[in-house]
Parts: structure tokens; sequence; C-alpha cells
């Protein structure tokens, strides 16, 4: 979809003149790719209009002298926030408190992948202060406790579930009522997915949810089911009245339009994505930044995340870095520095594409392939002068009279020489900062950096 959705908008670039056909065009292309990877038709359609209504109502009132460049950002501006607005549905999350036990229930079909993210999101709880536990009740499915208790231990985190009793109600207001003697802050609920009849299903979630009278309900959907998700999601918003959803797998093949569909049809906001099957491969959500990456425009607030679990060590630097991103003043050396950062995050098809402003090429071909192109970037860092690593980039840029660029300085050929590679890659990589640079300011203020790295703190 990301691919799509970033070479429709990306051939907006290509043509001189922004008119109504040339929009037409455009919207059928976005839409296209929404279908394609499962977005509901009506919720399609109605994007089209919304975007259309507004770009013709912005040409309108910059009357005919509007210039082309404005021209085309009120159309990029129009489609981003409208397919923001898909995953947004405006309503925020229970967030859980500290000193108070936080019930939180997941529900889902059998292998959507529950248990998984019950632990998953144990250890992000755990991470962040919060003494955590697992209950497991799901009695339906054989071997589920065994699945909890495994996966619970690798976790460092406290369970409880039952190989006799077989009433999941029981098992659930047990294991809650010893976790809440217990003082632990977050207390997850595991559920049964699927009976012969789903209405029992359905009974199953009402009760279990009136027994442990939970602070949030979470409905885990697999990113790959498609369309069915709005059914489901509707359906399981009438028995188990879920405030959040997870979207598991987005790491396979999954088209995830399904679970944009799923968050219109109940009004209920995505709060963390499962990109695999190991216990740290869980993203926190949140629309635009998610939108910013489907785009190729990259992920600023995960990627400081990533980094604030990796320098925990080092908070004072992660907050100078956030706080300099914000007012547009990292340098080379800066950004450098993040990037060696992510280098030692993990496997890289995973952490590149959080990486505001680099080249989309950086993802495809193996971890191998893509570790090379990265090294080859600080290789080039590496040739260039303290001065030139402190410096926003035009140190390398010659201007003109009216202050715009006009060519490369000496120092651009020097560098390509230094490190082993061409002027062109060179000149690729500071387009790709300074890209980085002017997305980061932009975005800075109300919803900037500074304010999420504080609340992540
Ligand atoms: P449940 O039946 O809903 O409890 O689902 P499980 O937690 O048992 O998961 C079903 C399968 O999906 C397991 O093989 C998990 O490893 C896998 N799974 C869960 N979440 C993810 C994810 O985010 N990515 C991938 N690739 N696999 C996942
Ligand atoms: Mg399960």
């Amino acid at each position: 979809l990301g691919r799509k959705l970033n070479a429709a908008l990306s051939s907006l670039n290509r043509v001189s003149v922004v008119d109504e056909k040339v929009l037409d065009a455009l919207l059928k292309e976005v839409c296209a790719a929404l279908l394609e990877s499962d977005v509901n038709v009506k919720l399609v359609s109605q994007l089209r209009q919304k975007v259309r209504i507004k770009v013709k109502a912005a040409f309108e009132n910059s009357g005919e002298k509007s210039r082309e460049a404005n021209r085309k950002n009120v159309v990029q501006k129009a489609i981003f926030d409208e397919l923001v607005n898909l995953v947004d549905p405006g309503i925020d999350p229970y967030k859980p408190k500290k000193g108070y036990t936080n019930v939180i229930m997941a529900v889902g079909l059998q292998g959507n992948g529950k248990t998984t993210t019950c632990t998953k999101l144990a250890v992000h709880y755990q991470k962040r202060g919060f003494k955590s536990s697992i209950v497991c009740a799901d009695t339906f499915r054989a071997g589920a406790f065994d699945q909890t208790r495994q996966s619970a231990t690798k976790a460092k985190v406290a369970y409880f579930g039952s190989y006799t009793e077989t009433d999941p109600v029981a098992i659930a207001a047990q294991g809650v009522a010893k976790f809440k003697k217990e003082k632990f802050e977050v207390i997850i609920v595991d559920t049964s997915g699927r009976h012969k009849q789903e209405s029992e299903l359905f009974e199953e979630m009402k009760q279990i949810g009136s027994a442990v009278k939970p602070d949030m309900t979470v409905l885990v959907l697999d990113a790959s089911i498609g369309q069915a998700a709005e059914a489901q999601s509707r359906a399981f918003k009438e028995s188990a009245d879920f405030g959040a959803i997870i979207v598991t797998k987005m790491d396979g093949h999954a088209k995830g339009g399904g679970a944009i569909s799923a968050v219109a049809a109940t009004k209920t906001p995505i709060i963390f994505l499962g990109t695999g099957e190991h216990l740290t491969d869980l993203d926190r959500f949140a629309p635009q930044p998610f939108i910013s990456k489907l785009l190729g425009l990259g992920d600023v607030q995960g990627l400081m995340e990533h980094m604030q679990d990796l320098a925990t060590q080092n908070p004072d630097r992660q907050k100078e870095m956030a706080k300099k991103l914000e007012e547009g003043k990292l340098s080379i050396r800066d950004w450098r520095e993040q990037i060696q950062n992510v280098m030692n995050l993990g496997p890289l098809s995973k952490i590149t594409s959080m990486i505001p402003g680099l080249p989309q090429d950086l993802l495809q071909g193996s971890d191998e392939e893509g570790a090379l192109r990265m090294k080859r970037m600080i290789y080039i860092t590496d040739s260039m002068s303290s001065t030139e690593l402190d410096s926003d980039g035009s140190l390398f840029m010659e201007f003109g009279k009216d202050g715009k660029p006009v060519g490369l300085t000496w120092r651009v050929s020097r560098v390509a020489r230094g490190s082993g590679t061409t002027v062109r890659e060179v000149e690729e990589l500071l387009c790709q900062y300074r890209m980085m640079a002017n997305m980061a300011k932009q975005a800075g203020g109300k919803n900037g950096w500074l304010q999420a790295m504080q609340k992540i703190q």
C-alpha cells in the first residue's frame, strides 16, 4: 500500500500544471491503492469526495495567481490529512495509571494473535515501570495455558491459569482477584477465540467482562483478514465493548486496509501494531506517523521511541536530540549518530522505514544489502571534516545572488574521493539529510517530538 501511495503522490512532482484532470487521475490512483489493500469501498469514495472539496475550495480561494508549487502542496496535504482521518477516530484510548490496578482484557478470534499480544503488552508496560501480569482465561483451546506459561516465563511476567478449571469466567475472576491483592498495576486477561457457535463466544466475552470489569478491552485483529475485519469488529463491539484495537502481523504481506475499515466502523482507535513473533515486536500506533511512514516520509516519533529504548542510559542526549530536531538544528553529525544508533538496533528491514528521509530503496533487497548501503552513508560522513559534520549541509552548496542553491561546492567531490564513493552518492546523501531536516522543522510545535519524548519518559 505504502509503495503505491508513495508512487501516486510523487507522480505529482512530474506534472507542471495541477488542474482538475491531474487531481482526478491522482485520486484514482490513490483510491485504487486503498481498495486493493481492502479498505472499505464506502470509506474510499468518501475520502475521494472530501479531498476534492478541500482542494477545490483551496484553489478557488487562492485565485489564479496561486503558484503551482503551492497547488501541489494543497493536494498533497489534503490527501495526507484525509488518510490520517481514516485511521484516527478522534478518541483518546485508555492509558494505564501508575499505582492502580489497570485491568486490560483482550478479545478477538482464535489465531489473531491475542496470546502473543498479551505477552508483548505485559513486556511493554513492565519496561515502563508497571508491575505486570497475565491471566489465561482461554479454556477452549487445548494447550492455551501452556502457551501463556511459556511466553510469560520467557518474558519474566507473572501469570495465572489452570489445567483443571474449565470455567473461563471463574479463572478470569480468580486471577484478577489474586493479582489485585498482590498490587499488580497491569493485569491482562487473555480470552479464548472461537467456539462451535459464535454466540457462545460472545456470551463468554460478556460474562468475563462483567466478572473482571476491565478498564480497557482491546480487540486483537489480524492484519491479513482483509474485508472480514469490519464485520468481525462490529460483532465484537456489541458483546465486548472494546475501547482500543491492536492490529497484528503487520510484518507479513498483510494489506492492512481491513483494519483501517474496522477503526472507522467501530470508531475505536488503534493503539499498537504487532510487527513480528518476538516479544518486542510491538509498535505504538499514532495516526500521523503511521501515514507518514506509509507514504515514505519516515516515522520520526517511532524512531525516537526506539532510540529512547536504546539509550535509556543517556536520556539527556535524547532530549537534546529531540530539541535539535524540533528546532531544525540537527547537524549532519547528529544525523550520523542517529543512523549509527539505528544500525545497532537490529534487523535493518524493521528499522530503516523509521528513519525520516532515508531513501526508500534502502528497504529493498536483503538486510545485508541494506546494511551495506547504510555503511556507505557512514563512509561518506566519515570523510567530512569536523566543520562540515557540524553544519546543516549548506557548506556543500553554492548559492546564487537570490539565495537559492545553484550548484555544489568543491567539498562534494573531495568527500566523494575520500570515501571511495561518487559525487552522485554524496549529493544524494545531502538531499536526504536536507529533506529530513525540513520535515523535522515543519512537524515541530504542538505535536513535536519534544512533547512526544516528554510523554514517553
Ligand atoms: P490467539 O489464538 O489469538 O491467542 O493467537 P496466538 O497469539 O496464539 O498467535 C497465533 C499465531 O500468530 C502464532 O503463531 C503467533 O506467533 C503469530 N503472531 C502473533 N502476532 C504476530 C505478529 O505480529 N506477527 C507475526 N508474524 N506473527 C504473529
Ligand atoms: Mg490464545
